[in-house]
């Protein structure tokens, strides 16, 4: 494909462009969390008064929430305040999880998050792990610095082409740390009577970390040599098993390359059909209570430009047997975030996403045994957190899930 221009110039918004939208806080504290019993959602009006924004929640200081970010933003935008040190602290230890903006709708939050740390990162300001981070990306074309040759080592065995007309991206974190994730995805899929590719090592990490820290060019040129490939591979459909690299393609990758030349669908998309299809027999599986932990990149982050996919994932649940299904409190766009942060935050402050992520452990223990999550980097997150805080809730992928309910 012929690639355009950056649509905004190697940034998805710049400071510039949304200034005057910094000014429009009316000092309601509502994004602070707990202010009040109902909050106009726009989904209607929800009581939320145990809602806290995670950043107050866990920093307990008032300048890295979303008001005074914003406030923040206005002063650097029209020159009466300098970049510098504790700007940085303050836009990087968000995990940009998005619920300000559905509470706050006048004022472009995630925007004012992202144009932020992309000045930020001209000036070199961006923390020591997420530049190594980066530079792992740039260099390596993966998160962990591993010769980029390692990615296929879970595919060994599973003689996948590398053309053909739906491929799977499985991403970092499914390829070194969630294996099973991936061999689940191609299993169903093949048990549904389809034929997924693979690019293997001339996949790419998807960049979104690089976006996230403001860093647009490294995730440009990621973006470029993902398209390439898959194009050349004769990709029309590309499935995802992650939430953050299903992201970063639907939102990011149109702003920075052009229309894709091909369809983008999370596994969650074609799960209830799958398993409606009849092509897959289930077994007699062990009764079990399980919730769902929606990632924050199904929608509730990056409002409007994207839809929100919740109600998949509850469908594919429902419709397997021995599986008692409870909802928790916090749910769809307004799920508690894993505290990952898109590697941000995990990156620059585990503590914080430890925290986080054992908060939503112990909530999804109090009406489960088990926490299902359609998102290799979530389940990452809330595995550890539950084995080391001992919660005693088991969080599983949920194609991991659905693949040992059905027979091989
Ligand atoms: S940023 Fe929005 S929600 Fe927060 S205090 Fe200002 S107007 Fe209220
Ligand atoms: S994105 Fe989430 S953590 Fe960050 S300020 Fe908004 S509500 Fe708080």
């Amino acid at each position: 494909m012929a690639f355009e221009e950056g649509v905004m110039e190697m940034g998805l918004v710049r400071l510039e462009d949304i200034k005057d939208r910094t000014h429009r806080c009316a000092g309601c504290s509502q994004c602070f969390g707990g202010g009040g019993p109902y909050l106009p959602f726009a989904d209607g009006y929800q009581t939320v008064s145990k809602w806290k924004c995670p950043t107050l929640e866990y920093y307990k200081t008032f300048s890295n929430q979303a008001r005074s970010k914003a406030y923040f933003a206005r002063e650097v935008a029209h020159k009466k305040l300098e970049l510098n040190q504790e700007l940085q602290k303050i836009y990087f230890s968000c995990p940009d999880c998005g619920v300000c903006d559905h509470i706050c709708p006048p004022i472009p939050h995630m925007d004012i998050s992202r144009a932020m740390k992309v000045e930020l990162n001209k000036q070199g300001l961006i923390p020591p792990k997420s530049m190594a981070l980066n530079k792992k990306m740039r260099n390596k074309k993966n998160l962990f610095g591993s010769p980029n040759v390692n990615r296929s080592k879970w595919a060994q065995d599973s003689d996948l082409p590398r053309q053909g007309e739906l491929l799977y991206f499985a991403g970092c974190y499914a390829s070194w740390r969630q294996p099973k994730t991936a061999k689940a995805m191609i299993h169903l899929l093949r048990k549904g009577g389809l034929n997924p590719s693979y690019l293997a090592e001339e996949e790419w990490c998807c960049g979104l970390h690089a976006g996230f820290s403001g860093d647009f060019e490294l995730e440009r040129d990621l973006a470029i040599h993902n398209v390439e490939a898959m194009e050349r591979s004769g990709a029309k459909t590309v499935i995802f098993s992650c939430a953050n690299c299903y992201r970063t393609f639907y939102s990011d990758y149109p702003l920075l390359v052009g229309e894709l030349p091909f369809k983008v669908v999370h596994a969650v998309e074609i799960l209830p059909d799958l398993l409606e299809s009849g092509k897959l027999k289930f077994n007699s599986g062990k009764r079990v209570g399980v919730t769902l932990h929606d990632p924050c990149h199904f929608g509730k982050e990056h409002i409007g430009r994207r839809h929100e996919l919740y109600d998949e994932s509850r469908q594919t649940v429902k419709k397997l047997p021995a599986v008692d299904f409870t909802e928790m409190e916090y749910i769809r766009r307004w799920s508690a975030c894993c505290g990952g942060g898109n590697s941000v935050t995990s990156s620059n402050d585990p503590d914080f996403t430890d925290f986080h992520s054992a908060k939503r452990c112990k909530e999804a223990k109090e009406v489960a045994d088990v926490l299902l999550t359609p998102c290799v980097r979530c389940v990452e997150n809330l595995s550890l957190a539950s084995r080391k805080h001992k919660v005693g809730v088991e969080v599983r992928s949920l194609l991991e899930f659905v693949m040992e309910r059905v027979e091989p």
